[in-house]
């Protein structure tokens, strides 16, 4: 199901990032706490998802509970949100919605990124975040 986003995602651009790919970049400051949109996508099966992520090194899935997940492929901007170890956005759950809001403020021009947790990787991913205290994987 994917529909016009429920909110308005807030200004917003997705741009060539440092960190992998393209990723989402803010167009103007953002208040710590401030919620900046929601990511848009496809309610899927998550174990059936999970098995496929798990031989890939992108990812456009968020678990939503045991059984689904959002494949947010095809969704918003927000589905480009890359990993950072040391990020300066969270998601929020909330039934089958996810949420994104600002973890601390955030100035015109960074990138926004979250913490992916724990992925289906046997191995972890690769993270080149850049963060001081990278972990190295996700
Ligand atoms: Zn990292």
């Amino acid at each position: 199901m994917t529909g016009p986003p429920l909110v308005p995602a807030c200004p917003v651009a997705v741009r060539p990032s440092a960190i992998h790919g393209r990723g989402v970049f803010a167009d103007r400051p953002f208040p710590k706490r401030k919620k900046l949109g929601e990511v848009t996508g496809t309610i899927i099966d998550a174990r059936r998802a999970l098995r496929r992520i798990a031989h890939h090194q992108k990812i456009y899935f968020v678990q939503l509970d045991q059984r689904h997940g959002l494949d947010c492929s095809r969704g918003n901007e927000f589905g480009r949100l890359n990993h950072c170890c040391a990020p300066n956005c969270y998601l929020r759950i909330i039934r089958h919605r996810v949420e994104v809001y600002a973890l601390r403020s955030i100035r015109r021009g960074e990138e926004l990124t979250i913490d992916y947790g724990q992925t289906p990787h046997r191995a972890g991913m690769k993270c080149s975040c850049g963060a001081p205290r990278c972990k190295g994987r996700i």
